[in-house]
């Protein structure tokens, strides 16, 4: 007869393959977390234990979990109405009053927003106004950059085993390595655009010099090429700054958005000069449309969750927050610690270690995570919102995690 524990087992894996067995996977080895709800920088599973959430949705949760003022303007807007029409065609209040909003905590240069549903959306839309604006096929992203999983997307990874079973991806694409001024040659009057994280996510977090960032946009504004800085990730105060470009005295021509934006609701943008955007208003009419992009409820959303990131005062919170990090995580099995405000990666010797370090916090209800690209360093990305009391005792658990090793 089987023992008692190995039955439950039996049973609860079974469960959670019935569960699973109808949700595609995108791994053989999901966490598998359940979670019933969630508030602020806490999730609860159907049991009621409690998860401290370091990821924060990997980089989503900005403003925590069901940030009552986004609830509620969810809920005013459900109120009202839901889909109307395509995205540009009718005059839709959420829409307007947001892309308003927005813009006006960015340059001048970038004034005319383009509203799509996800990251890798927002890509494939600055992909096209490239091409089109400058009628060059060329296009340039950076070693071990992530801009997402579509095809124009993967075609800009910087990373080829995620790419090779998926090729043919599109043409003239080519990788350059990031602070290498060399490389920057690459750049010529055949490059439509050059595609950057302004700070790299999935890499492990990897930060461009600032000389870097001046010769790029150099580089760029010498030959025509587009920049476009992709702030999926690293944008909506992440990293100490409203938006990461910021730190580096330099405007993109296109920015790319998603992510934090909807304070836990889907909705991307790709921004750029009113100008330059017009090109996809026509030859051909309609050559970039979309569905759902603007949802309306997910633009109530947006809105309210750029006012509460003015209004909490969040992004001058940032620079405190991340020292905390910084002072608390110190344990011999911590070989540095990158990153720029909460948006931080903790170097551990080996992935055995950081994997092993990873479930004991889940264990004691920390919840972490690796990156795409460097799965030995522990992603530390919480809600803006976190207290330093709340980092406290995040680090305490993590420490005591990595001394019972
Ligand atoms: N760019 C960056 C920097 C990202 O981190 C991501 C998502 N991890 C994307 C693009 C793609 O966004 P999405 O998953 O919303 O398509």
């Amino acid at each position: 007869m089987l023992p008692f524990f190995l039955l439950y087992f039996c049973a609860m894996s079974s469960e959670r393959h019935r569960l699973l067995s109808h949700l595609a996977p995108t791994s053989s080895t999901p966490i598998g977390l359940e979670i019933d709800r969630a508030e602020g920088v806490y999730m609860y599973d159907p049991k009621g234990k409690k998860y401290l959430d370091l990821i924060a949705g990997i980089a989503v949760s900005n403003v925590g979990h069901r940030h009552p003022k986004v609830v509620q303007a969810i809920k005013d807007q459900a109120d009202k109405h839901l889909h109307l029409m395509v995205y540009g065609e009718y005059l839709q209040t959420p829409q307007v009053q947001f892309a308003r909003q927005l813009t006006s905590t960015l340059p001048l240069s970038l004034n005319s927003v383009y509203l799509v549903n996800s990251g890798s959306e927002a890509v494939e839309g600055a992909i096209k106004l490239a091409k089109k604006a400058t009628g060059r096929p060329g296009l340039i992203s950076f070693e071990n950059a992530y801009h997402g999983s579509s095809n124009g997307a993967l075609s800009l990874m910087g990373t080829e085993q995620f790419k090779f079973p998926f090729y043919p991806l599109l043409p003239q694409t080519s990788i350059i390595r990031l602070n290498n001024f060399e490389d920057l040659a690459c750049i010529d009057r055949s490059t439509a655009a050059v595609f950057l994280e302004t700070i790299q996510g999935e890499a492990g977090i990897r930060i461009p010099t600032s000389d870097f960032m001046l010769a790029l946009r150099k580089r760029c504004s010498e030959t025509g090429a587009l920049l476009v800085l992709d702030e999926i990730q690293c944008g909506f105060g992440r990293t100490g700054k409203l938006f990461a470009f910021e730190h580096f005295n330099i405007e993109p021509d296109i920015l790319l958005l998603a992510k934090g934006m909807g304070g836990g609701m889907p909705i991307g943008a790709f921004i750029a000069g009113r100008e330059l955007m017009s090109v996809l208003s026509h030859d051909p009419i309609l050559g970039h449309i979309t569905t759902f992009g603007g949802h309306p409820v997910s633009c109530a959303a947006a809105s309210a969750c750029l006012s509460v990131i003015q209004e909490e005062g969040l992004v001058e919170s940032i620079q405190e927050k991340e020292k905390l990090f910084r002072k608390m995580l110190i344990h011999p099995d911590i070989k540095e610690i990158r990153g720029k405000g909460l948006m931080l990666a903790v170097q551990f010797e080996c992935s055995e270690k950081l994997f092993s370090a990873i479930d004991k916090c889940l264990t004691y209800g920390i919840v972490t995570d690796w990156f795409l690209f460097c799965d030995d360093a522990m992603r530390i990305a919480p809600p803006l919102t976190i207290t330093n009391a709340e980092i406290t005792e995040a680090c305490a658990i993590i420490i005591n995690s990595l001394n019972n090793n």
